[in-house]
Parts: C-alpha cells; structure tokens; sequence
C-alpha cells in the first residue's frame, strides 16, 4: 500500500468533457487544483513523520484542520472525476434501475430531484460541492452541501454523486455563471458510477 498519496488518472481525456468542461478547463482543474491537495496533504505527512522521528512538536489543532482539508479535497475531486463521463458516452440521460427508483421514491421524480440538488449547488456559499448521499440508517438518499471540502458533511454516509461549484471548476468556461455550469454538468453525469454507487451503500 502507498502511504501517501497519489494524483489519480481521469477515466477519460482531458478533451472530452467539452463544451460543458472545455480541455482547458478540465486541465487547470485536475493537473493544478486537485494536484494541489494531493501535495499538500502528502506535505502534512511528511510533517508528522518529521516531528515524531525527532520528538519535536507541531500544532495539531491547525495541522488536523489543515489535514481533513486537504484529504477531503481529494477524496472529493476523485469522486467527482468518477461520476462524470463524456456526453452520450457514458454521460448524461437519466438514471436507471435502483437508482431511478430511488430518486422517485424520495423526489418524486427526476426532474423534482434534479431541481433541487441544482439549487443545493447553486447556493453553496462560497466554496464547496453539492453531494448525493445515502443514509442506511433510513434508505434515504440525501442532498446535502459540503462547504470548502471539509465542512457539513456527514460522518459515515456515502457519497453518491458531487458536484465541485468552487469558482476553479467553472470560472474560465462560465465565468461568474455557476448556474450555467450546474446546467451543463446534467449532460455528463455518469449514472450507471452514481447507480454503482448506491448498490456498494444499500448492500453494507
Ligand atoms: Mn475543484
């Protein structure tokens, strides 16, 4: 097992995700944005390393802070990655099997669902994600807002589906438009990962 680490590769071209995530885009955000919270919570580890080698002390408050931000970003971008896939590739359409079923269980429908996980997205202050979760306790799939990567979330439920509305993951496509982006990424959402997903939560 790797004990840090490790940027992970996007299941598809940085290309083809366009024009709801332009190359340009997809690749500022991977190679720049997710790369950085990779390095940075490897540099976390190299740090405890350093002081329990040498029996030196460092703050743990700010450092466990420091921690689950970075690790929860990554976590996050390589879920976010996995539930996407290329337009009518593997993208877009609407859900089926278990996972329709579902969503018109707790929703619904679809277009009930779709308009309020939009609007969790769109009014995330700040930065953060909207996120799909599951709760075993109650069979409820759950919209809920993560704010910056870290904040909100709730221990032990999986995370079935997300969405990244930081200004990094839109602003050279849509600007300041993050409505706009909300309504591109239904193109590319990849149901059968998010169905995957829900089937991994209920069996446990
Ligand atoms: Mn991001």
């Amino acid at each position: 097992m790797e004990t840090m680490y490790t940027l992970p590769k996007l299941p598809y071209d940085y290309r083809s995700l366009a024009p709801y995530i332009s190359e340009d885009q997809l690749t500022l955000h991977h190679t720049k944005h997710h790369q950085a919270y990779v390095t940075g919570a490897n540099a976390l580890f190299e740090k405890f390393d350093k002081a329990r080698k040498e029996k030196t002390d460092f703050d743990v408050k700010a450092t466990a802070k420091e921690l689950s931000f970075h690790v929860g970003g990554n976590r996050l971008h390589a879920l976010f990655w996995k539930n996407m896939a290329p337009a009518g590739n593997g993208g877009g359409g609407l859900p089926k099997g278990d996972l329709a079923q579902a969503i018109d269980a707790e929703f619904g429908g679809f277009a009930r669902f779709r308009q309020e996980f939009s609007t969790a997205a769109t009014s995330v202050e700040g930065s953060g994600w909207a996120a799909l979760s599951y709760c075993n306790e109650t069979g409820r799939p759950l919209i809920m807002q993560i704010e910056k990567h870290n904040m909100n979330t709730f221990p032990g439920y999986p995370l079935l589906m997300v969405l990244d509305v930081w200004e990094h993951a839109y602003y050279l496509d849509y600007r300041n438009d993050r409505a706009k982006f909300v309504d591109a990424f239904w193109n590319i959402v990849n149901w059968d990962e998010v169905g995957k997903r829900l089937a991994g939560a209920v069996k446990k």
